[in-house]
């Protein structure tokens, strides 16, 4: 199978990876534009440092500045919910950005909570993303997913009856 990686996979693998197999084989719940979006983003960042000026302000991420230099992009979220799959998404967009030559760091905005938390993309983290993305490697080339696991996700899960009916 041939397949790219996604900012999304990245998300579904830490809420459930039997989503991520759902998902790699066009089991998809619902179409999600924001990875296409940002997918397009990066790659006109990329463009544009080609030209050595990086637009900043026609980005579509959430927050996306210069802090001293440094590319800053973030998102803004309604809750703390689900920050552990936007932190890992956010460093899987930092990598694919440092794979471009581009530093970044990232931020992760929670107004309601009064929230902001700081992404910076270490030697641990991108270990930590590029083990996961090799997991989620695997887990698309298998057969058949993983079986379904209870989890606190499953409640509000889009493939719910399709796992639990
Ligand atoms: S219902 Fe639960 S087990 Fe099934 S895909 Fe969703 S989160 Fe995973």
């Amino acid at each position: 199978m041939d397949f790219n990686i996604t900012g999304t996979m990245i998300w579904y693998y830490y809420i459930c990876p039997r989503q991520v197999w759902l998902m790699s084989h066009g089991l998809e719940p619902d179409q999600d534009d924001e990875n296409i979006r940002i997918g397009r983003l990066i790659g006109k960042i990329a463009y544009e440092r080609e030209k050595k000026e990086v637009d900043i302000t026609t980005g579509k991420f959430d927050i996306l500045r210069t802090e001293k230099g440094r590319l800053v992009v973030g998102e803004i979220k309604k809750s703390s919910r689900f920050v552990e799959s936007a932190s890992k998404q956010l460093l899987f967009y930092l990598l694919q950005l440092k794979e471009m030559g581009i530093e970044a760091k990232g931020e992760l905005l929670i107004p309601e909570e009064r929230k902001k938390i700081e992404i910076n993309l270490g030697e641990k983290e991108e270990r930590e993303i590029r083990e996961a993305m090799a997991n989620i490697e695997k887990i698309a080339l298998e057969n058949f997913p993983p079986l379904p696991q209870k989890n606190k996700y499953c409640k509000n899960c889009a493939y719910a009856e399709f796992c639990w009916a």
